[in-house]
């Protein structure tokens, strides 16, 4: 570790960032907000890759297609370019060094500018790409340290880059992490006990600390493979420590759980067979098994917490149903709770049918339900004269009061926020006794790891489909099949089917996309003349939203050119036809849940995966799973191994965890490790060092 200059006193894991020099108040409340106050805040934001600065490329190494590389270099011209498009500008500058030159592009970031002047020196990292020339577009850049205390730190060696922090500078940040490393990380605590330090030859948590920052600065090797390729022991330290806090939060939340009372709710053979008389057709396999491991939740005494998981279209909601009125039967009520008033409406629908004539009354609360209605609504709720109520974010909301809360239902848990999702159970609690929870969730994963990620909750998997569905058909087409594919989706809207188009992003949170929506939608009516085409996207107001879909279920729209955000829930059985631009550009499991979409009711519907001109055989060639199985469980396996799961649903999508560290599938034997582990120090009376969270991102699990 290269010295860095001392302030008087000696740094604390504990010692405010404002202690450090170079960080004032300002920056400090910056920071602060940004959630990082002391030492070991800082200490924890890893680096999210490395930059072997002891071997730099040159200019002319940076060719299209090649590996990205790092080169210093100094900037030769640089201006900042107007667009006629408002709000957006772009700032190109030219880098040269001795072995040549090369533009840089970047995209809304005129602030540049003020720095990157002819003759400022630089280094840059990125992957050269050809635009009408060949350039880097919106690379890492970083200004070469001028002051002599930097240069230790920033070049010569392997370099942290991190995530970019308010008013950090990456070589200022350098030096604070290198000064905390020094002074406050070895008062780290080791909390694997000296036993298991030994059997498993850990590394000492401060060690693997530095490692992370500066690979080779405590024996281990100065390279950023390592790190990359996850093989580190000092990553893996990292990780199974992370995940072994993880575990032991969720045992403990588990064992919390089951000293809960809630209602015993048991159906005998009479009940039984009265619930199974109420559907029109026999439960598949799978729904049978997930029932019974329902009724045995349900008979337990103590609060069920279960994941039902299953493909679209696998029969969750008919699973939930059976359990809320097995539940109304015995005298409680459920709630089945939706993200979106769409979502609500629908399982209203099914739930009203279902509950015709069986005696338990229904109902459903959104937002739109207003006025006297709302008022009787919640008069019936409070007095337990209704059994099952369908409902969005309004059910959370204060003035619902239940009489006899047995079941809460969440539908695509994912989407509600953690704060949401505890809010229901508890209101039941109040009574005493905790209602029984299910969550249903339509990304499938594996099982074993929906057993560790979701260790606090028991998993039921839908595997079987419903017969009787007439299959998607699924084609990949490249640009030369574009004209025919849009040929196909006219005749199929012609016959009386409907369509959607899905449009990529390039960054969901660039308020440029509504216009590439607007863009593609022009261009998709121009290719349909006389057809309704309707725009959606999440840029759009959520009334604007709720509009467009409801016109394209009514049928006041033949199309919809939609981005992913049409993903989870709406069911239109009239949809038949899915064409997805640029598919290589989605995640497989997200191209699954799109073709969810279509082939709901009687049509038989078709699926089209157009890949740009641009993708790589690579690219195309991984869709083609999706044309071979619409078994959703195989293509998450199949995303799964070549992505990981953070891409593969796209984080906020998956409902998984986030790790600081662990990559719950690139780890996947730590995972296990940990599960292990976790039960052995529980049995051992030595897991308590790992309750208090340290490792994993706060305000989890
Ligand atoms: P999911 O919520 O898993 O997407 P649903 O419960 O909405 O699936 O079911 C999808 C469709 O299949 C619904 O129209 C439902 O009525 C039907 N369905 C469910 N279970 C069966 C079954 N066992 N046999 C035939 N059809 C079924
Ligand atoms: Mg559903």
């Amino acid at each position: 570790m290269p010295r860095v200059a001392r302030d008087r006193d000696a740094l604390s894991l504990r010692s405010p960032l404002a202690d450090l020099a170079g960080i004032g108040p300002a920056r400090a409340r910056a920071l602060g907000d940004a959630g990082l106050a002391t030492a070991l805040d800082l200490l924890l934001e890893l680096p999210f890759r490395h930059e072997d600065r002891a071997r730099f490329g040159r200019v002319a190494d940076l060719v299209p297609g090649g590996p990205p590389v790092t080169v210093a270099g100094a900037i030769a011209t640089s201006r900042l370019v107007r667009t006629r498009r408002r709000g957006f500008s772009i700032f190109e500058a030219e880098l040269e060094d001795e072995s040549g030159s090369i533009g840089l592009v970047f995209y809304n970031q005129p602030w540049l500018g003020r720095w990157m002047t002819p003759g400022a020196r630089l280094f840059v990292h990125g992957r050269a790409v050809f635009k009408r020339r060949v350039v880097l577009e919106s690379p890492w850049v970083e200004a070469e340290p001028s002051e002599e205390a930097d240069i230790p730190l920033s070049v010569g060696r392997v370099v942290p880059i991190y995530r970019s922090l308010p008013g950090l500078a990456p070589r200022l940040r350098r030096r604070l992490v290198a000064r905390c490393l020094e002074e406050a990380a070895p008062g780290l605590p080791e909390r694997f006990p000296e036993a298991l330090v030994r059997e498993l030859c850990l590394p000492s948590l401060c060690d693997s600390l530095r490692e992370a920052h500066f690979p080779g600065s405590a024996g281990g090797a100065a390279d950023p493979r390592v790190w990359e390729e996850r093989t580190s022991p000092h990553l893996r330290r990292l990780a199974l420590e992370e995940l072994l806090e993880f575990q032991v939060a969720l045992g403990r939340r588990r064992r919390e759980r089951a000293k809960r009372p809630a209602p015993r709710i048991e159906a005998d053979a009479a009940l039984r067979k009265k619930l199974g008389g109420i559907l029109p057709f026999p439960l598949t396999g799978a729904q049978k098994q997930a029932i019974r491991e329902i009724g045995a939740d349900l008979r337990s005494g103590h609060p069920m917490a279960r994941l039902l998981q299953g493909d679209v279209g696998s029969g969750k909601t008919i699973v939930a149903v059976l359990t809320a009125l097995l539940a109304a039967e015995r005298g409680f009520q459920s709630a089945l709770l939706a993200p979106t008033a769409i979502l609500a409406e629908q399982h209203a629908e099914t739930v009203f049918r279902l509950l015709a004539g069986t005696g338990a009354t229904p109902a459903l609360l959104t937002a739109r339900v207003t006025g006297r209605p709302r008022a009787a609504l919640l008069a019936a709720l409070a007095e337990g004269a209704i059994d099952l109520v369908v409902g969005t974010h309004a059910l959370l909301e204060k003035p619902v009061v239940f009489r006899r809360l047995g079941l809460v239902v969440v539908d695509e848990q994912h989407r509600f926020g953690v704060a949401q999702r505890a809010a229901l159970p508890a209101r039941g609690a109040e009574s005493g006794e905790h209602p029984h929870v299910l969550v249903l969730s339509a990304t499938p994963i594996p099982r074993s790891l929906a057993l560790a990620l979701h260790g606090d909750l028991d998993v039921s998997t839908l595997d079987e489909k419903p017969p009787g569905r007439t299959p998607i058909r699924t084609r990949l087409a490249r640009e030369d099949g574009r004209d025919e594919a849009y040929r196909a989706l006219a005749k199929e809207v012609e016959s009386g089917g409907r369509a959607y188009v899905v449009v990529p992003l390039v960054d969901e949170s660039e308020s440029i996309d509504a216009r590439a929506v607007a863009s593609w939608t022009d261009e998709v009516a121009r290719r349909l003349p006389g057809r309704r085409v309707g725009a959606l996207h999440g840029k759009m107001k959520p009334e604007a939203r709720e509009r467009a879909m409801r016109q394209f279920a009514s049928g006041a729209l033949d199309v919809l050119v939609a981005t992913t955000v049409v993903e989870v829930g709406i069911d239109v059985p009239e949809a038949s036809f899915l064409l997805v631009e640029n598919a290589e550009r989605f995640g497989l499991a997200q191209l699954h849940q799109l073709r969810g979409r279509i082939g709901r009711g009687a049509r038989a519907s078709t699926c089209v995966l157009l890949s740009g001109g641009g993708a790589s055989e690579e690219a195309v060639s991984r869709l083609e799973v999706l044309a071979r199985t619409d078994d959703g469980f195989a293509v998450a396996e199949e995303d799964l191994l070549r992505r990981g799961p953070g891409e593969a649903f796209g984080t906020r999508q998956s409902g998984l965890p986030e790790f600081r560290v662990a990559d719950p599938l690139a780890d996947r034997d730590l995972l296990g490790q940990a599960r292990a582990l976790a039960s052995r120090l529980e049995t051992g009376g030595n897991a308590s060092a790992f309750e208090a969270p340290f490792l994993l991102p706060r305000a989890r699990p």
